[in-house]
């Protein structure tokens, strides 16, 4: 792959942190609390404790405090929703995340819309939902809103860009629709069933990718010169690693879909350092609103 190619999302989300970083030390000099996450986790998912485990580091490396609740995978609604309800009245709580998948006797959407929205730093409550699809300020989900940042430090302005969204789920397919949207670009959503997949991706300047099939988009579903995000995160077995191992892989083929692309975010290294620092961000962000001070412009 040439290397002018590769969109490093590790380095800019770097980068980020470190400039929240600066925005926090600038708050808590003036005399604002340290900005606060809530981070539930419900049960004992692996994978989510090791999402869990790097949300707390960086949140604690950018100078922000850390709140982690770890609850019995039998915890019940009204315990959670208690816990939900907690956190909303903690003055020194500006961010709540509730990770997903929750265990199947409790009702996510209900222990989603229970958070205050201005503490929603996921941005899954509807009324940030509400709000980012009618153009107001809002907290904005970090997947989809890293993704953007990533192409406008790309292309600067995305004013007429022809985009194509394979993926329509809440958490990045939509919100990222809404966003490309917002920067005027002329967006298709596809999924499932759309008819001649291929050829429409092929329109495309921009193809995101968010399917969670690995490297089903190849070289030739790509327009010569397009950008490809690649957000997929899938792990597949890698004998060549040597017996039960695995690698991460996209939802993109990396190697042809490069070889066609003016640019394109490696996995890993790409879409998913960025989704940490937006998280990071919202934090920010939501404690910014919250003491009625300017967001800095420096973290987006
Ligand atoms: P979902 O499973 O919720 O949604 C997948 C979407 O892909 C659906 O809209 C589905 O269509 C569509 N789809 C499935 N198969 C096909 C197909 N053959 N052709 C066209 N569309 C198809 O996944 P998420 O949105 O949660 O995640 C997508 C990927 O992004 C996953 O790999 C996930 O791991 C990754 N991810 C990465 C993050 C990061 O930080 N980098 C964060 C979040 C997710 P339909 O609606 O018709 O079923």
């Amino acid at each position: 792959m040439d290397p002018n190619k590769v969109i490093d999302g590790k380095a800019f989300a770097a980068g980020l942190t470190q400039r929240i970083g600066d925005a926090v030390a600038e708050f808590t000099a003036a005399g604002h609390p340290q900005p606060g996450l809530a981070v539930v986790l419900v049960g004992e998912d692996p994978a989510s404790q090791v999402y869990v485990r790097n949300k707390i580091r960086t949140t604690t490396e950018a100078g922000m405090r850390s709140i982690e609740y770890k609850l019995d995978v039998s915890t019940s609604q009204d315990e959670l929703m208690a816990l939900i309800e907690k956190l909303n009245q903690d003055d020194e709580v500006d961010g709540i995340l509730v990770q997903l998948p929750l265990p199947k006797q409790i009702d996510g959407d209900a222990v989603i819309n229970a958070i205050d929205p201005e503490k929603d730093v996921d941005g899954f409550h509807v009324i940030n939902v509400g709000r980012l699809s009618i153009g107001l300020d809002s907290l904005i989900p970090c997947t989809p809103y890293g993704c953007i940042m990533l192409l406008e430090d790309h292309f600067g302005d995305l004013s007429g860009k022809s985009a194509v969204v394979v993926g329509r789920s809440n958490i990045v397919g939509k919100p990222m629709a809404q966003l490309l949207l917002s920067r005027n670009c002329t967006v298709t959503v596809a999924h499932s069933r759309t008819a001649n997949l291929q050829d429409v991706c092929r329109q495309a300047d921009i193809v995101v990718a968010a399917v969670g099939r690995p490297e089903m988009i190849d070289g030739d579903w790509i327009k010569e010169g397009a950008v490809v995000i690649d957000v997929g995160i899938n792990r597949v077995p890698a004998p060549e690693r040597g017996e039960g191992k695995f690698r991460l892989t996209g939802d993109v083929d990396y190697e042809s879909a490069g070889a066609k692309a003016s640019a394109i975010t490696p996995v890993p290294g790409g879409v998913g350092p960025m989704t940490i620092a937006c998280l990071l961000r919202n934090t920010m962000v939501a404690a910014a609103r919250r003491r009625g001070v300017e967001v800095p412009s420096s973290i987006g």
